[in-house]
């Protein structure tokens, strides 16, 4: 593999990172005047103008309700709407539109499946397996199941380096159990798991699997078909869209064996005291007055991001992520990286010998510069490495070179406070 330093300005330029910068109003903010460098993109990315533009557009021009409107102001919306539908079916390569479900985020897409695929398959004496890193939001659900069905939860232990050890996979795999939920990307550690295999091992005893994307959709092409996974789930605010949206690609078999989620408006075909008749897929998940501009935003972001060279995007990412690493084990004696797999994406969680992750936040919080500390909701993998928190910077399309040599420097500032 090329040093991350040789090809160094090679990928700025020809992906034109400055232009892409542009696109992006926030970034021109002055934080402690000082320019905002953005280091939190796990958290929340920021949105290009467009996404911005096409949600003020909606307010201005169209806002309407959905599906139920014969009027033209509503009939737009409801256009929109779905043909962000269509967008999302592209993007992740899905079969069908009745495959892609609206929802809150990740979050929501998780309690959907716990709650709904719960109801339909899990009993007590049942296994659900997840693995030591994942987010809470993959945790609890599944928690609450277990508490609620008598299921029990297994969870794949990790190596010191941040991955899955994958035999202690193959080895809870047991006829109990009756689905396999992980993480694509892991928030805390930046490890890429390896997905697909894991499906593949599951699927070979008709388990269905679970991705949590949170962290996977924005920095790798997902193919679902490709991946074969059952369901795969994923936040538009961390796509460069706006927050308060979500997906959950399900594969229709299991859809539609499973029961509804919530009940009320657009979930229904027909209601009666006695009966009611569930709607067709996908709009029996959608139920309510849904995040109309949120999910036409989201579209926005979608076609943002198709009219980038993601390809070449995501090897800047890496590069980008190799020199941040190569950067910070150069610079600091008592700096330890938390998580360091093979696979990895742009996510630097770091300690600091004799120093609380707190300070470091604050410290470059006036330097401009916005990173995240604490256990990322993520407390197993924080018990797992032993430490109560890390200083976490997590790369985005917009972030560049010179901003690592800036945080660098400032965490220089760090050590100067705390001797
Ligand atoms: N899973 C992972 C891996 C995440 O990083 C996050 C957000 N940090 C979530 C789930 C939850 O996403 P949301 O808060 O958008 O529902």
């Amino acid at each position: 593999m090329r040093r991350a330093t040789e090809s160094k300005d090679i990928m700025e330029t020809t992906l034109n990172i400055k232009k892409i910068r542009e696109d992006f109003p926030i970034l021109q903010t002055l934080v402690h005047n000082k320019p905002l460098v953005y280091f939190d993109n796990a958290a929340t990315t920021h949105k290009p103008k467009a996404v911005i533009d096409k949600v003020a557009e909606y307010y201005l021009e169209t806002n309407s309700n959905i599906h139920r409107g014969v009027h033209l102001l509503s009939q737009k919306a409801t256009s929109e709407y779905e043909a962000a539908r269509e967008k999302v079916l592209k993007f992740i390569n899905a079969k069908k539109l009745s495959e892609i479900i609206f929802t809150k985020g990740t979050t929501d897409s998780i309690n959907l499946v716990a709650s709904s695929f719960g109801r339909a398959f899990i009993k007590e004496g049942d296994e659900i397996l997840i693995s030591y890193m994942e987010h809470h939001s993959n945790i609890v659900p599944w928690q609450i199941l277990c508490e609620t069905t008598g299921a029990k939860l297994k969870v794949i232990p990790i190596n010191d380096d941040g991955e899955l050890i994958m035999e202690e996979y193959e080895k809870l795999l047991s006829p109990r159990t009756k689905l396999v939920s992980i993480v694509h990307i892991s928030n805390s550690l930046g490890t890429i798991n390896p997905v697909k295999k894991i499906a593949e091992i599951a699927h070979e005893k008709d388990i269905p699997v679970l991705i949590d994307g949170a962290q996977g959709i924005q920095h790798s092409k997902v193919d679902v078909q490709d991946l074969d996974c059952d369901f795969y789930v994923f936040s538009g605010h961390k796509l460069y869209g706006p927050t308060g949206v979500g997906v959950l690609y399900g594969k229709q078999r299991l859809l539609e064996q499973m029961p509804p989620y919530q009940g009320g408006g657009d979930m229904i075909s027909k209601v009666t005291f006695e009966k009611t008749k569930y709607n067709t897929l996908p709009y029996k998940f959608e139920a309510g007055t849904p995040n109309i501009v949120g999910v036409i935003g989201l579209g926005t972001a979608i076609d943002y991001m198709n009219g980038l060279d993601t390809e070449n995007l995501f090897n800047y990412e890496h590069e980008l992520s190799e020199y941040a690493h190569e950067k910070f084990r150069n610079s600091f004696p008592g700096l330890t990286i938390i998580g360091n797999a093979k696979e990895k994406t742009g996510i630097i969680s770091f300690i600091l010998e004799g120093i609380h992750p707190h300070d470091i936040g604050t410290i470059l919080d006036f330097e401009g510069i916005a990173i995240r500390t604490g256990h990322h909701c993520t407390q197993p993998v924080m018990d797992r490495f032993g430490v109560p928190a890390t200083a976490r910077l997590s790369l985005g399309i917009y972030n560049t070179r010179e901003e690592i040599d800036y945080a660098v420097n400032s965490i220089k500032k760090v050590y100067e406070v705390f001797g």
